[in-house]
């Protein structure tokens, strides 16, 4: 095992003894990390004050040895300290996330957010009960956060995700909307939607021709055992839903601009992960692999569930970059979204 890719895996799960400027407290996905660049890439590390890593001379040492790694910290973006006309600072409407990604969250509530259904590792509505994020972004509001963010921050792409709605679209209404309205503002800036299936497909057209680079449409495993136990609500979305999706997305998006998150560390099978990642590629879809990590808030942390071990996700990360290889794929020429990003995985540092 390369002993780089285990050490970014390590840093993934432990984190770094370091106060990082730029956190994520809660939201959707991965948060409460601090956003720093290792060797120069994105990455999404939890600050541990415990964490056998710390950061001297902008190098990340384990005790007195020097891991080879270099790290530092994303500074505090100047957009963070401006306001809407309104009074809504511009912080609660986007967040930097690496150092040249816009990330927000259309729509921060969800419509299977109730403890039986909620997916046991989001945290979706918790940002929203601290007061860090406002319920509902208007496309004026993140027109207006867009526009600052590359002028004054340089940011390089966006990426809108959103809860999930109760209509046939799913939420992607409001991300055709919002995606409209940045690049009237924005043109030309590199932009992924996030959503579930749409229940009508043409709604992934829609997107594309609102003027979305890229999509991502997130299953997070393909065991269906494990989407039931970890996703009661979402796992009501039969797997081939999600393919109909993936399929159609490919063909509107192109091939690698399209992705999922598959989390390591669910109780899935690791082996069995890699080879549906590669199913994955086959399709033209990127895997983007990412740990599983029991985040404050979310109702996996509550029963006290580890995330999984450095091996195991070095392990899973680099079968899964082996085959993106193979491919030709990279998650940089998605040109934007999570898997262009790669803060929250490994994959990058692995080649894929
Ligand atoms: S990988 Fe996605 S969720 Fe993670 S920091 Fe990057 S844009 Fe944000």
């Amino acid at each position: 095992m390369d002993v780089r890719i285990m050490t970014r895996a390590e840093l993934a799960l432990r984190g770094v003894a370091l106060d990082a400027p730029v956190r994520r407290p809660d939201g959707a996905g991965p948060s409460d990390d601090g956003h720093v660049l290792v060797d120069g890439a994105n990455a999404a590390l939890p600050t541990n004050p415990d964490s056998p890593y710390r950061v001297r001379d902008s190098r990340v040492w384990l005790g007195d040895e020097d891991t080879g790694l270099t790290l530092t910290a994303v500074r505090r973006p100047r957009f963070y300290d401006l306001s809407t006309a309104d009074g809504v600072p511009y912080e609660h409407i986007a967040r930097l996330h690496g150092a040249d990604v816009l990330a927000t969250t259309v729509v921060q509530t969800c419509v299977r957010y109730a403890e039986a259904d909620r997916c046991r590792f989001c945290t979706i509505e918790e940002s929203l009960r601290s007061g860090a994020t406002v319920a509902a972004k208007t496309p004026a509001q993140l027109a207006e956060v867009a526009e600052a963010a590359v002028r004054l921050d340089g940011i390089r792409q966006m990426v809108m995700t959103t809860g999930t709605t109760t209509g046939q679209d799913r939420g992607a209404r409001t991300l055709v909307r919002s995606v409209r309205a940045v690049l009237d503002t924005v043109p030309g800036l590199p932009v992924q939607v996030q959503c579930e299936p749409p229940g009508d497909l043409v709604w992934i057209r829609a997107l594309r021709d609102a003027g979305a680079t890229a999509i991502g449409i997130h299953i997070e495993s393909l065991d269906d055992e494990v989407r039931r136990r970890w996703m009661p609500g979402k796992s009501t979305v039969p797997t081939a839903d999600y393919e109909r999706a993936w399929d159609e997305a490919v063909r509107v998006f192109g091939p690698n601009r399209v992705s999922t998150y598959l989390l390591v560390g669910l109780g899935e099978d690791p082996d069995e992960l890699i080879e549906g990642a590669g199913r994955l590629i086959e399709r033209g879809v990127y895997p983007f692999v990412v740990p599983f990590r029991p985040m404050r808030g979310t109702l996996a942390a509550r029963d006290g569930v580890p995330a999984p071990s450095a091996e195991q996700l070095a392990y899973v990360t680099e079968g899964v970059a082996a085959k993106l290889r193979a491919a030709g794929m990279k998650g940089a020429d998605q040109r934007a979204g999570c898997a262009a990003c790669g803060a929250c995985g490994v994959l990058e540092s692995a080649g894929g």
